[in-house]
């Protein structure tokens, strides 16, 4: 790594240049699908910006380009897992029967979702989502619900109001079914710095949530992973806003750890957008960073083994996942 002062994305000037040179490990064992950016919620640490309002056809993946997502995942003996993201991926029309295509043929299967979701009604569509806990136990999904903080001012603060007594029913409903009480229905909860700091020790934060949620709500989880915010897109635009953006790319680069490098998630994965163009990471995703040299490529363009031991596209916003315990979307990495 540099340490002079260097111009980078939109020319601010930090401390170093993301230089460490990342390439794939020699199998790619999860298929990471962001099915469609629309979201209830509007978070302002958005990383894909989702809204309600991204409705937009190219936003949401359609029905013959799922087909084609399900067909090559179970085609390749490699992929393990099928790990779903948004958005809100309940809220695509193709997510049940993609779900239990996967599961049906033996992939273990991921749904990343905010809790609010179960409770939440479409005032244009008038679709309702209560039938997602029953669904994703029914088909042994392993749950990974955002819940940014157990007190409800920092979730409000992020999410809007309303968004903690929803989030705190959500994972009520949850629990209802047997998510994070049997073992066979995982639970996990995310957390986010609600400002530009890094997250704290994750086991630490882990008792204290698994503490306070027991004792307000009588809610039960299996782990708890701590996720950096990344430098890009609304929240980088609220850092700029706010003149805090250097400051923070700066704590992210002082704190660069190099033990992270190994459990990086792009290292072990691939991710597709609704169209099911490539990419290493939804963070790349976000910004139009296609895997190197092969820029708009679709996933039933390749193998996955093509997709082993490739060079990961990076610029300055890996510091995010690299920086103190590291960053992925299984929380630390160190
Ligand atoms: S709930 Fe997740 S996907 Fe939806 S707006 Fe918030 S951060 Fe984005
Ligand atoms: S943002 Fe993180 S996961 Fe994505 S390419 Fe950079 S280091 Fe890898």
């Amino acid at each position: 790594m540099t340490t002079a002062s260097l111009p980078i994305l939109d020319g601010a000037p930090f401390k170093a240049r993301f230089e460490t040179p990342l390439r794939a490990a020699a199998r790619i064992t999860t298929l990471q699908i962001n099915i469609g950016y629309v979201c209830n919620l509007a978070c302002n640490h958005c990383h894909v910006e989702s809204s309600p309002a991204r409705t937009a056809p190219a936003d949401n993946m359609d029905q013959a380009t799922a087909r084609r997502v399900v067909d090559w995942a179970l085609g390749q003996d490699e992929i393990q897992t099928a790990d779903f993201t948004g958005g809100s991926p309940e809220m695509n029309p193709n997510f049940r029967w993609m779900v239990e295509a996967f599961s049906g043929h033996g992939l273990h299967v991921i749904d990343r979702f905010n809790p609010t979701i179960i409770g939440y009604t479409d005032r244009r569509s008038g679709a309702g989502y209560g039938w997602v806990p029953e669904f994703l136990a029914a088909q042994g999904v392993e749950v990974v619900a955002s819940l940014p903080c157990y007190l409800k001012d920092n979730v409000e603060k992020q999410r809007g109001r309303g968004s903690y007594d929803a989030s705190v029913e959500g994972l009520r409903r949850l629990n209802a079914v047997g998510y994070g009480r049997d073992p066979q229905l995982v639970l996990n909860l995310v957390y986010n710095p609600v400002g530009p700091q890094l997250p704290p020790p994750q086991e630490t934060l882990a008792g204290e949530y698994r503490r306070e949620l027991q004792a307000r709500f009588g809610i039960v989880f299996n782990e708890l992973w701590t996720i950096t915010n990344m430098p890009i897109k609304r929240w980088r635009r609220q850092l700029q806003r706010e003149g805090r953006l250097e400051g923070y790319m700066n704590t992210l680069i002082d704190a660069y750890n190099p033990a992270t490098i190994e459990g990086l998630m792009c290292r072990h994965q691939i991710n597709i957008d609704p169209l099911g163009r490539l990419y290493d990471c939804d963070f790349n995703q976000a910004l139009g960073l296609h895997v190197s040299g092969r820029a708009s490529a679709y996933i039933w363009e390749v193998s996955a083994s093509d997709l082993a031991h490739r060079a990961i596209a990076t610029d300055d916003h890996c510091y995010g996942c690299t920086a103190g315990c590291g960053s992925s979307c299984s929380g630390a990495l160190v």
